[in-house]
């Protein structure tokens, strides 16, 4: 797509609805200038100075960009698969691994575009991926990821996951599965220097992520703590999941989660934890004091029945909360607007209808920002990234909807219109210019079969 001169001021212009995640009153839309939100306009209120393009959003609902904090895009290519279609955690992933340890550098390519494509028509303009699966022959399967999100113009997180404590040693995964832990950290800090950019605008970030309590020793968790630390970056595992790898905890380590968390040196601010389901009322104030933060994966916990995670507490305590839609084996779609409506209904089911659905809107924006440590994204704000989805109302699904917000998630929106990312449209009219869905959807569904023995 042409790109727009970085000077020109774009105004998306009177939208007909608009969540900013904060005070702010964005009725007269936003001005974009230099891939960053120069101006937010009150109803009425023209910009300041003159726009050289005009956008009139009268018919779009307009929002920050979606941002996605907990996902495994290789597991696009074992959505819905039978022998696990209606199974729990455990029993699910023992059956799933064996599977996963074939996936080859073209499966993956193939895999984490059908799920970053999906993710940005459905609004998201940053993804967080976990991936812990690292093969002989997918050494590079990080490096693969970066290439499928700057092919998409998106941002990432992108996690250099590990996974050290397989079968003989009393861990879930085959033994095949496991790495040694010099070989991952030395490819963290690779990944770290070639890729992780800093501050305001970042495209690519790196975080470390051992993967879960049942697959990783207590040393590599240690050890990636103290390289974060160093080297400054982020850390995310899987935590609090279901009462099974609680079980675990208490009988391999002598801990409860939170406790088993704090004994590695990761009950900290740098942290992001994937689910965060099972915590006692003493482990949610000890996870708010540290500012630890959780990516709360409502469908995939209904769909694994692991639990309902405790949002509104865990926020009102101080958690930072965003949304995960997790791997596609477990959800099964990467669907970010879907996935806020899923939070709303099931935390509604907790705590009551009275869950507000901005409350829902600003876990998938502005809760997810701070749980990827991003404060410039999430917001509709002045000197926030240009970082945007706008949403049309006008499909069936919606006729005689009222409230332009709630009609987005009660209605349930499945797909944006139109999509920016650092000022640059990514999705037009529904649709990705320059990707071939069709072509896309015919190899990756051939490598699926594939990878399965079909
Ligand atoms: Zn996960």
């Amino acid at each position: 797509m042409p790109t727009r001169p970085s000077d020109s001021r774009l105004w998306i212009r009177n939208p007909l609805g608009a969540f900013t995640a904060n005070a702010l009153d964005a009725s007269g839309g936003i001005v974009v200038s230099g891939g960053i939100i120069v101006e937010v306009l009150a109803a009425g209120q023209q910009p300041s100075a003159p726009c050289q393009e005009t956008f009139d959003a009268g018919n779009h609902v307009l929002l920050p960009g979606l941002i996605n904090t907990h996902h495994h895009f290789y597991q696009t290519l074992t959505r819905a698969w039978g022998p696990v279609a209606n199974a729990p955690l455990f029993p699910w992933l023992q059956k799933l691994y064996p599977v996963w340890a074939r996936l080859t550098p073209r499966d993956l390519e193939l895999a984490a575009t059908v799920a970053l494509a999906e993710l940005l028509l459905s609004g998201c303009t940053t993804a967080a991926d976990h991936h812990y699966l690292f093969p002989s022959g997918l050494e590079d399967a990080i490096d693969i990821e970066v290439g499928a999100v700057r092919k998409l113009g998106m941002r990432a997180t992108l996690t250099r996951g590990s996974m050290t404590l397989g079968e003989d040693d009393g861990g879930l995964p085959p033994q095949s599965t496991v790495q040694a832990a010099d070989i991952i950290l030395t490819d963290s800090e690779r990944l770290i220097g070639e890729y992780h950019e800093r501050g305001d605008g970042a495209v690519i970030q790196i975080a470390l992520a051992p993967c879960s309590p049942f697959s990783v020793t207590q040393e590599i968790m240690s050890n990636s703590a103290a390289m974060a630390e160093r080297l400054d970056v982020r850390l995310h595992t899987h935590l609090a999941e279901t009462l099974d790898e609680e079980e675990f905890c208490r009988e391999k380590f002598g801990l409860r989660t939170v406790e088993y968390l704090e004994s590695v040196g990761w009950l900290s601010g740098r942290t992001w934890l994937g689910h965060g389901i099972h915590f006692s009322d003493a482990e949610i104030a000890a996870l708010g004091a540290a500012g630890t933060a959780v990516a709360h994966c409502a469908t995939s916990n209904m769909r694994l029945a692991s639990g309902t995670a405790r949002v509104i507490e865990l926020e009102d305590a101080g958690v930072p909360v965003g949304l995960g839609v997790d791997g596609s084996a477990s959800n099964d779609a990467s669907n970010m607007i879907l996935e806020a409506r899923q939070a709303l209904y099931l935390q509604r089911l907790r705590y009551g209808a009275q869950v507000p659905v901005e409350r829902a809107l600003g876990w998938a924006t502005r809760g997810s920002a701070a749980a990827l440590g991003r404060p410039d994204l999430g917001q509709l704000a002045p000197g926030m990234q240009a970082d945007l989805a706008l949403f049309r109302l006008d499909e069936l699904r919606f006729s005689g909807s009222h409230d332009p917000l709630a009609a987005l998630l009660l209605c349930g929106a499945d797909r944006a219109d139109r999509v920016m990312v650092a000022g640059q449209w990514r999705v037009v009219d529904g649709q990705i210019p320059g990707l071939d869905i069709a072509g896309l959807i015919a190899e990756h569904s051939a490598a699926a079969r594939k990878l399965v023995g079909d």
